[in-house]
């Protein structure tokens, strides 16, 4: 498995590799309120599982907060060599006065580790390695033997920190080895490693992690918990947790009639009945929902429903469509009744009941007088009606 670039930095963070502070952000509401708190200039890096995101256009700096929202505002809806971009990392930009690379990888040749170092770090190591393969040092250690703090500083030593201090080199590396191992990595990528600070105050100059890399091994899986805190994060759609919360089976569609029915097979004849009469009408109404409340549902079971389906802002018009078998379509007509008292019905709802106690709903919702409330005789009919309802309300609001 592949980390994202702020995963990667967490993981660095907790062994002890500063990485300027940074905080993911998804939408140009969250980056504004992300880039007050880093403070100006921040940088904005598209988060995706894939390099040379700089040349791209995914790496761009912000001097104040309109610059970071138009800046995230571009970044957000790329796709970088066909990744799409799950989010921004706002991060303090920093002064840098030399970039360096150092990354360590899983050897499967040598059955050791390799250790890849340059002082010409910042671009891609593959093109440094073609332009100054002297430039490029490539170190081992050793499957078997410790690689401790005085291992790191000879290697540091031999690599050539150039300008930067060597014993903060050192236990960069060593705490790199300590990620690797114990995160079970095939790949810890840091590029650039930057020496940032003031250039006329040496005591302010450190080494950081300015961008991480890091792939972690899937077969060690099950030693670390299965990386649930690494898997992406898929925002779960409202509407359908809590239909989950009430027992009800619910899936979020596009359109705009909202389809409420009795049994599987039914709701899924309501729905193309609705996009059959969207296609007549030639209004292009769809349903915005698929809603089975089972079988023998309640009057609260149905009010619950209705309140759900009416409080998406997508939906025009709703659609019940109730064949009364253990359901009894006076307890459905109760729970519209119930939704329609709490909700203050501005929105059409258009009925249809058959089958078991159907007159007797019927007569129950007529004798409300709520002229939000449309009964037809026959699916076809109530599925015209409520398309023609929806793109009326939609015309209306336009
Ligand atoms: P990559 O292109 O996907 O490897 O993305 P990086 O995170 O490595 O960023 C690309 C380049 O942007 C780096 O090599 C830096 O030169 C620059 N960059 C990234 N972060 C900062 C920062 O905090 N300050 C400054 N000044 N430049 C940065
Ligand atoms: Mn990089």
């Amino acid at each position: 498995m592949d980390l994202y670039e702020y995963q990667a930095r967490q993981l660095l963070e907790e062994h002890g590799i500063a990485t300027p502070r940074a905080i993911f952000a998804q939408n140009s509401h969250e980056v504004a309120q992300a880039a007050d708190d880093i403070g100006y200039p921040c940088v904005i890096k598209a988060q995706v599982k894939i390099g040379h995101r700089g040349q791209a256009g995914g790496v761009k700096l912000a001097k104040d907060r309109d610059e970071a929202i138009v800046n995230s505002e571009q970044i957000l809806p790329m796709s970088i060599h066909g990744h799409k971009t799950s989010g921004v990392l706002v991060a303090e930009a920093k002064n840098i006065l030399h970039e360096y690379y150092l990354s360590i990888s899983l050897d499967r040749a040598s059955r050791d580790f390799d250790v890849l170092a340059t002082a010409n770090g910042g671009t891609e190591v593959e093109q440094v390695a073609k332009e100054h393969p002297e430039a490029v040092k490539r170190l081992h250690i050793d499957a078997l033997e410790d690689f401790d703090l005085a291992a790191a500083h000879k290697m540091a030593a031999s690599i050539g920190f150039y300008h930067a201090d060597v014993d903060q080199a050192a236990t960069i590396l060593l705490n790199m080895w300590r990620c690797f191992k114990d995160s079970d990595a095939t790949l810890v990528e840091i590029n650039p490693l930057a020496k940032i600070g003031d250039p006329d105050d040496e005591s302010s100059k450190s080494l950081c992690a300015l961008d991480a890399k890091i792939s972690l091994d899937d077969n060690a899986a099950f030693r670390h918990d299965g990386w649930k805190r690494f898997v992406d994060p898929i925002l779960p759609d409202p509407f359908e947790s809590r239909a989950r919360q009430h027992g009800l089976h619910y899936v979020h569609l596009r359109g705009e009639v909202g389809v409420i029915g009795n049994g599987a097979g039914l709701v899924m004849s309501s729905l193309d009945a609705v996009s059959d009469a969207g296609e007549d009408q030639g209004n292009g109404i769809k349903p915005a929902n698929f809603l089975d409340i089972g079988g023998g549902a309640s009057a609260e079971t149905m009010g619950e429903s209705l309140s759900i389906v009416l409080s998406d802002p997508q939906v025009e018009s709703a659609f019940v469509n109730v064949y009364g078998g253990i359901t009894s379509c006076e307890q459905v007509a109760r729970g519209i009744l119930l939704a329609a008292k709490d909700l203050v019905v501005t929105k059409p709802i258009v009925i249809r009941f058959d089958g078991n106690a159907a007159a007797e709903g019927l007569r129950i919702l007529d004798e409300a007088g709520n002229p939000n409330l449309h009964v037809r005789a026959s699916m076809e009919e109530a599925a015209a009606t409520a398309v023609t309802l929806a793109a009326a309300a939609k015309e209306a609001r336009r």
